[in-house]
């Protein structure tokens, strides 16, 4: 006797299926299905690739046994089975992110648990739900050992040795004493037809039933055994889709991706031609919980002529739509291709091409709650993909949304050309935006105030670490030119000529603050931009560094600082009693309280905080 000590996480696991009050018990028939039929899968592909198993009978099937008698319910297939070590991988161990991140999420709670498996595939281990003592076992193709793995849903689990003739896995059940209603045939049938309709390959139930036998005095009860296939078993997407309704697709998506949600949308097409291909996409209603990690799982599955190839290339569809799940089934690879060869495929880049056309499409086509609700979820992705589809970018243009300075919500950059279009006496074709990571400091920023006085909208980027990269690298959209506030001189500086005057009438003022702040700026000016602030900072947008900054973004390495230019506002009271202040020690002060709180009001680093503070307590005791 062997025995093994469950992986902790899986002890949490477990200690919540066993214990669990969860309503949709049902569910532990899909997942043991679906294993079944991805080890069929499996094993069908080794069929096809490898010498050694071309010989090897092909006659996939899935049985489920009723056993009233011993309380017992066996599923078994005769697919890729496991040998020794994949049971202790596969079984006593978690390793996928996803069920990880499952297992994080988990809070105790049982009714938000419960919840949470609802939307997860908690695969095998939901067994533990109905099951009392649980064996599998197990020959590996190509193996000559067969293995035997029980638990009873505790921290243990055991492994011996056993006898098996067929490769492929047997899982028995010991039902508990609540979950007798799944020896009754109708519910049987009922869940596999609810969950598994679809899958591929025949699954047949094997149940025993009293009948009636013989007429009259002779008539007696008989207990007849019973044989029969319970499932459509045709893989759905090769249906027509003339014969499919939008629940059979439905059905089909929460059995393979484990989402109970309905989808937002999804898209069934056949393509025929120089390539022959089927794609059924869906774009989930809410976002995967790994989609921003570096080990998500990928969501499009490749089949080449109704054989499963991978569900592990993560590159089938750009990065940026790896929200999407679904299907590539190919008539024109061949079978083994290799991850190697999948890359530079010239058939799979065909299919990427035409498949993002049409999930993009199918994405504008949204009504408006989806769409919002699309948005919500996927924005960042959106922008990951304006980044790097170069030839979509029009298209992920017309669908990304930002927030603005002008109305609430989001708004799309057709909107905001809209919007400037109407405007009187508009004939530049600019999209103004502000960049920063907090969305209040942005609409206060001074640098917006002379926007809003010459009723001028501008987008409000407050996703910095992606816009900084995604936002410079648009130039274009239809021929409007999307403008950095900070990086421009602001709208309406009344005209040259006063603004000259002005500098001049402040030139002794202007060089005492330059006297003052000596390296710390660049340069110091008076502005007509500004209405409620007394000063505002601007990074120096001739500078030869400015045009470099983003290609440091894009490498990942600090981007070099930008001298600053503090420019003050001649209408301020503030700068109006600098003007005149006699006190040089007070004057000196300010003008560093000046140029700290400029800075601090577009969300650069001060220097020195400590004397920033002090200096302000100084000028208000001052002041009061
Ligand atoms: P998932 O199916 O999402 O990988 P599961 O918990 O359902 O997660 O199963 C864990 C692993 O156990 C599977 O990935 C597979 O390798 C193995 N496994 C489960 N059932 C079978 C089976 N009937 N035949 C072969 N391998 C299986
Ligand atoms: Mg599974």
């Amino acid at each position: 006797m062997a025995k093994h000590q469950y992986q902790t996480e899986i002890g949490q696991l477990l200690h919540l299926m066993t214990h669990s009050l969860y309503s949709n018990r049902e569910i532990f028939l899909r997942e043991l299905v679906s294993n079944s039929s991805d080890a069929l899968d499996k094993f069908n592909y080794l069929r096809l690739t490898k010498d050694e198993f071309k010989e090897q009978d092909w006659n996939p099937k899935i049985n489920i046994k009723i056993d009233k008698d011993d309380n017992s319910l066996t599923i078994s297939d005769n697919g890729i089975g496991m040998n020794e070590e994949d049971l202790i991988q596969n079984l006593g161990t978690i390793a996928k992110s996803g069920t990880k991140a499952f297992i994080e999420q988990l809070t105790g709670d049982s009714k938000k648990d419960n919840n949470l498996i609802g939307q997860f595939g908690v695969g095998f281990y939901s067994v533990f739900m109905v099951a009392n003592v649980v064996d599998v076992i197990s020959k590996k193709a190509g193996d000559e050992k067969a293995w035997k793995f029980s638990s009873d849903g505790t921290g243990e689990y055991e492994i011996n040795p056993v006898v098996k003739d067929e490769h492929g896995t047997v899982i028995y059940i010991k039902l508990k004493d609540d979950a007798k209603e799944f020896l009754d045939s109708f519910r049987v049938k009922e869940v596999v037809k609810k969950y598994s309709d679809h899958i591929a390959y025949p699954i047949f139930l094997h149940y025993e039933e009293e009948e009636r036998v013989g007429e009259g005095d002779e008539a007696k009860t008989e207990i007849v055994k019973k044989s029969e296939q319970i499932n459509e078993a045709k893989a759905l997407w090769t249906l027509p889709k003339s014969e499919l309704k939008k629940e059979d697709y439905i059905e089909f998506y929460s059995t393979l991706w484990h989402d109970s949600q309905e989808p937002l949308s999804y898209l069934h097409n056949k393509v025929e031609g120089s390539l022959e291909y089927t794609t059924l996409f869906y774009i989930p209603n809410t976002a995967p919980a790994d989609i921003f990690r570096a080990d998500f799982q990928a969501g499009v599955k490749l089949y080449v002529k109704r054989v499963f190839i991978t569900d592990e290339e993560k590159e089938l569809l750009p990065l940026y739509l790896r929200f999407v799940r679904g299907i590539i089934d190919s008539e024109d690879l061949p079978l083994n291709v290799s991850r190697e060869i999948l890359q530079e495929n010239r058939i799979l880049a065909n299919i990427r091409q035409s498949s993002v056309k049409k999930i993009l499409n199918a994405i504008k086509r949204l009504d408006d709650d989806k769409f919002k609700q699309f948005i919500e979820q996927y924005n960042k992705l959106i922008k990951e993909g304006i980044f790097t589809d170069h030839v979509n970018k029009e298209t992920l243009l017309e669908i990304v949304r930002y927030k603005s300075s002008k109305v609430e919500g989001l708004i799309s950059l057709d909107d905001y050309m809209k919007r400037a279009g109407e405007r009187e006496g508009e004939t530049k074709k600019e999209i103004f935006y502000i960049i920063g990571d907090d969305e209040n400091l942005l609409r206060h920023s001074p640098l917006l105030e002379a926007y809003k006085k010459a009723d001028i909208e501008v987008l409000i980027m407050d996703d910095k670490e992606i816009d900084e990269i995604v936002t410079p690298a648009i130039g274009e959209y239809k021929e409007w030119k999307l403008v950095d506030i900070a990086t421009v001189e602001a709208p309406e500086v009344e005209n040259e000529e006063e603004l000259k005057e002005l500098n001049e009438s402040f030139s002794q003022l202007i060089e005492k603050i330059k006297g003052i702040l000596g390296e710390e700026v660049k340069d110091v000016k008076v502005t007509t931009r500004l209405s409620q602030s007394p000063s505002c900072v601007v990074p120096d947008s001739s500078d030869p560094m400015a045009s470099m900054r983003h290609i440091f973004r894009q490498m990942g390495q600090e981007e070099p600082e930008l001298p600053l230019i503090l420019e003050i506002n001649p209408e301020h009271e503030m700068i109006k009693k600098l003007q005149e202040l006699k006190d040089d020690n007070t004057f000196k002060e300010s003008v560093w309280v000046l140029l700290d709180s400029a800075k601090l009001a577009e969300g650069l680093e001060v220097k020195d905080k400590g004397a920033f503070a002090r200096r302000v307590s100084n000028l208000l005791s001052k002041a009061l």
